[in-house]
Order: C-alpha cells, then sequence, then structure tokens
C-alpha cells in the first residue's frame, strides 16, 4: 500500500496580523458570523485568505465549470441507475455535448474497472469545522472498495492542478465529520483525472486534517493576505484585485522578454503555467470585446482601420434528409459512408436509454468492445501540449 507523506504546501501561506478585524485592503472578518468555505476554494483559500473577502466578487459559470457541472450530474445518475440522456444533460448546461460524453464515457469505464459499492453519490455535506467556519462541498462519491476499504472518489475534468490536495483534505475531513468514513490514521481518496485517464489514490492522513483544521482558524484571524499566482484564475475577486494584476504584468515581462530559443526544454516548459494564465486572460478580452461589439457596432480605431464583428455561417447536411439526395447522385454505400461520421457518444447514448437500470455503463463498455473487435474503430494520433499529473498505477484502496 502506498502511504503518503506529511503534507507540503509549495507556497505555505504567510500572514500579516491586521490591527483590527477589518484589514486595510477590504476584508472583514466579524465575530459571530459564520464564513463558508467550499472545498473547492481550499486550494485558493489557503494560499491567498484575501480570496475569501469583502470588495468586487463576480462569480462567473465559464465554460469549463459548466462541462464539469454536466459530466458529474451525467455520472451520478448514470451510477445511481436513473434514466437519463447525457447530451440532454450537457445542453441543459449550455455546453456541446461532445465536450461531455468522452468525459462522462471515461468517468463510467473507469467505474466498472474500480468496483466500489456507493453508500453517497453526490451528497452535499457540510461540517463546522473550526469557531465561525463552516466547510461544504459535495463528495462525487463515497463507497466501500472490494477490500472493503472506505473511498472517497473525486471526478476531475479539467486539467491537473499542483495543489488539489487541500481540496481532498477537505473532502476526506467532510467524510470523517459527518460519519461517512472512519476515524482512522488515513482516509483513502480516488482522483479520477477524466482527460488523462488517469486514477491516483491519495492517502489522507488525520494529520493533515489537523494542520488544515488549525489553518483555517488562521484564515479567519489573519486575512490581509494577497498571493497572486494560478490560483487567481477562478477568483471571484480578481476583476478587482491589483495583486492579481501586478503578477500578470511580471509575467508578460518574462513572456515577452525572454530569449525562447536560447532557454532549456525544462526552462521552457516551466513557462508553460504562465503561458497559459496569459492565454486565459486573452481569451476572456477576446469574449468580452464580442459582447460589446454586438452592442455597439464597429469601433473606429482611428487609422483607417475599424473593429467589428463579422458573422458568417456553416452549412451542414442533414444526414436523413440528404440520403435520398446522395443516391439519386449515384453515390455508392461506401462513397456515403466515406462521407459521413458517426458519433460514437451519441450511438452508445441511443443503447444506454434503451438498457436496463443500472446496465447503461455496461452496455456502452460491450459496445466500445465490439467496434473494436470489428475493427471500427479508427485511432488518429494527436498531438498538444498540457499539464497533467505524473502518472501511475494505482488502484482504489489498493
Ligand atoms: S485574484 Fe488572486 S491575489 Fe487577488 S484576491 Fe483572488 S486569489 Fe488573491
Amino acid at each position: 500500500m502506498n502511504t503518503t507523506s506529511q503534507r507540503k504546501r509549495l507556497h505555505k501561506p504567510t500572514y500579516r496580523q491586521a490591527s483590527d478585524s477589518t484589514s486595510a485592503l477590504g476584508f472583514s472578518f466579524q465575530e459571530g458570523v459564520t464564513m463558508k468555505i467550499r472545498c473547492s476554494e481550499l486550494p485558493r483559500a489557503l494560499k491567498c485568505p484575501a480570496s475569501l473577502g469583502a470588495g468586487v466578487r463576480i462569480d462567473e459559470e465559464g465554460e469549463a465549470a459548466r462541462i464539469g457541472s454536466a459530466v458529474h450530474e451525467c455520472l451520478a445518475k448514470t451510477i445511481k441507475g436513473e434514466d437519463c440522456d447525457w447530451e440532454s444533460i450537457a445542453r441543459a448546461w449550455n455546453v456541446e455535448p461532445d465536450q461531455v460524453t468522452p468525459l462522462a464515457g471515461a468517468g463510467m469505464k473507469a467505474w466498472n474497472e474500480m468496483d466500489i459499492t456507493p453508500v453517497a453519490v453526490e451528497e452535499h455535506l457540510t461540517a463546522e469545522v473550526a469557531d465561525g467556519i463552516t466547510l461544504t462541498g459535495h463528495a462525487d462519491i463515497i463507497g466501500d472498495t472490494v477490500s472493503a476499504a472506505r473511498v472517497v472518489l473525486d471526478w476531475k475534468t479539467g486539467g491537473s492542478s499542483s495543489s488539489y490536495r487541500d481540496q481532498l483534505i477537505g473532502y476526506a475531513m467532510l467524510a470523517r465529520e459527518n460519519g461517512l468514513a472512519e476515524q482512522a490514521d488515513y482516509t483513502p481518496v480516488a482522483v479520477v483525472w477524466l482527460r488523462d485517464g488517469v486514477l491516483d489514490t491519495e492517502y489522507i492522513t488525520a494529520d493533515e486534517i489537523g494542520e488544515l483544521r488549525s489553518d483555517l482558524k488562521a484564515i479567519s484571524a489573519k486575512t490581509d493576505r494577497y498571493s497572486a499566482g494560478e490560483h487567481c484564475l477562478y477568483c471571484p475577486r480578481r476583476h478587482d484585485c491589483d495583486a492579481r494584476e501586478a503578477n500578470l504584468r511580471a509575467d508578460v515581462k518574462v513572456l515577452t522578454e525572454v530569449k525562447c530559443e536560447a532557454l532549456t526544454t525544462p526552462e521552457l516548459a516551466a513557462l508553460k503555467p504562465k503561458a497559459d494564465a496569459l492565454k486565459k486572460v486573452i481569451a476572456s478580452y477576446g469574449d468580452l470585446l464580442k459582447r460589446r461589439l454586438a452592442e455597439s457596432g464597429p469601433v473606429d480605431l482611428g487609422d483607417g482601420r475599424e473593429v467589428v464583428l463579422e458573422k458568417g455561417e456553416r452549412r451542414y447536411v442533414k444526414t436523413l434528409e440528404a440520403l435520398p439526395v446522395l443516391e439519386e447522385y449515384g453515390l455508392t454505400v461506401e462513397d456515403i459512408a466515406d462521407a459521413v461520421t458517426i458519433s460514437k457518444s451519441k450511438v452508445g447514448n441511443l443503447l444506454a436509454a434503451s438498457a436496463e437500470r443500472g446496465q447503461k455503463g455496461a452496455v456502452r463498455t460491450d459496445f466500445d468492445a465490439a467496434l473494436e473487435a470489428a475493427g471500427a474503430l479508427e485511432v488518429k494520433e494527436m498531438e498538444s501540449v498540457k499539464i497533467r499529473r505524473s502518472q501511475k498505477s494505482l488502484t482504489a484502496g489498493g
């Protein structure tokens, strides 16, 4: 069995003591008022307690978050044996089904391999973990493995983050506080990275849970510390935060002044998180500009050019209606097969829709295997640079 070492933080928070209960930077922690912290906020809150503070807070639900919510709903309903159509769930979250169904499919594949008996699925948990501090979170699954070990399972739909362990410690703490996990030396947490197809099992120790409790107590008492970094990306205070702006300016300076060709590969790779953060800033600038131009119309740049929202259209062929036309033009079945693409996830959904309760995941797995055996799956290799967890071969509760 793997055991964990003591928790190490990349950026241990250093605190400045506020002279009274209200900091100079706008945070106000009032005695007698309960502060609620979600487990998903823990990595950011522990690095930058000021992110929990007052001031302009804009909670935006970006596309990545909506994809994550849709995938979680697909998996929860399928595992609970409820009737569900993954594509309808995706559309209800206002995202393209193709961004959801492969991730949900990867989750079901992992789920079928893990052999866990669930005792709670998508359970909202809450616990007062320190005076005036309530920790909340949704445990994706809490269940028992074949070896009878109780495990907390967390689906991850995004790329890897360097600090998600704090979140896992939060889930383990909530499971224990709510009587869903034993007060043992450690609580296993299975993390399924759906994009990478990797399963990590992390062992959260009782010491780490105790340390988190102390850190949360410290947050309420020492809250004027800003610390900018990758964790700013989804902070509700990011639109109005001088610390984040200064950090981004520094990143731009590094990326524009560095002579990339002269760097070693490890030095280049180390710049990737900064480059990704700037790419996201530029993407959100693009979205904002699009919305504004839709309201205002073209904007003259004063140099003979204008910025305009140009509209175009794509035309799609409706397969069913097109079939008679294709035959009329003498196309053979082979010609048509060459021109038509079959969505594996859509066909999988059709099969799952007519499957018995509790059999939907197994039907999809069988379907994949049948396609493979018939030589009907073609694999195209793609290349992209991304940040992911170092791969390990672990099994839940093993
Ligand atoms: S944007 Fe970053 S630095 Fe500013 S409050 Fe949020 S986490 Fe802290």
